[in-house]
């Protein structure tokens, strides 16, 4: 449930690898514009909740902020006090670029329902009724067809193929898009299983 970023130099290191324009000045609104940051009441910021609210988004989907019980302040500056001994430092906002150091970091919950925040929640709950949206629960994507009549040098992706939860194989056909997002092992597999990359 942590809600913490990256260090900016990590995401720098994108663009230093040859992706123009992947750098943390140009993520940070995309986590700002995901991100429903709850800001934490009085009683929190006395136990040790501390932010910018620069760096983060209060209108996104994703709820993001401290639980309702967060440690008392005396564990907090216990365990500070025990860090800054060993020389790290406390840092009021892990989340801005600069992370290293002791932190309250806020997580990734609601905080009035007092439970996990995830994807499915924030993302897929809102819109379930959406009669433009069918999701395919325990289903299994083997690899992503080609577009075998477009007249483009470059390949074009036309849809999907699948098993579906009853074993059924099925091919789904992308009328615009196929965005593929299945994790960062998996993702790549798809894409050799595809014909991209290594073929052995
Ligand atoms: C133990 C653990 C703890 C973590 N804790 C945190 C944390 O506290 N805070 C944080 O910010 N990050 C955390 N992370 C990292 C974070 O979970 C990942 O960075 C993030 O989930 C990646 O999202 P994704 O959508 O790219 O991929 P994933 O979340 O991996 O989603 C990929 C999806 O694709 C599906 N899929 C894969 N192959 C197929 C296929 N062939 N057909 C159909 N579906 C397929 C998978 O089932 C999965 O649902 C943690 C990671 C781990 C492993």
């Amino acid at each position: 449930m942590a809600y913490l970023r990256a260090q900016a130099a990590q995401i720098d290191a994108w663009e230093h690898l040859g992706n123009d324009g992947w750098n943390w000045e140009s993520l940070l609104p995309y986590y700002k514009q995901s991100e429903h940051f709850q800001i934490p009441t009085e009683e929190q910021c006395l136990a040790g909740a501390a932010y910018d609210i620069d760096v983060h988004g209060t209108t996104g989907y994703l709820k993001t902020g401290w639980n309702t019980g967060l440690l008392g302040e005396n564990v907090t500056s216990l365990i500070n006090a025990t860090y800054t001994s060993t020389g790290l430092p406390y840092i009021q906002e892990p989340n801005g670029g600069s992370m290293r150091g002791f932190t309250r970091y806020p997580a990734t919950v609601d905080r009035e329902l007092n439970v996990r925040e995830d994807a499915g929640r924030a993302y897929y709950l809102p819109v379930q009724n959406r009669t433009n949206l069918d999701l395919y629960t325990n289903s299994f994507v083997q690899r992503m067809t080609w577009d075998k009549d477009s007249t483009s040098s470059t390949p074009r992706v036309s849809g999907v193929q699948f098993t579906d939860a009853s074993g059924k194989q099925k091919v789904m056909s992308a009328k615009k898009e196929v965005i593929l997002s299945a994790g960062a092992l998996r993702s790549p597999l798809i894409l050799e299983l595809s014909g991209v990359g290594n073929s052995a």
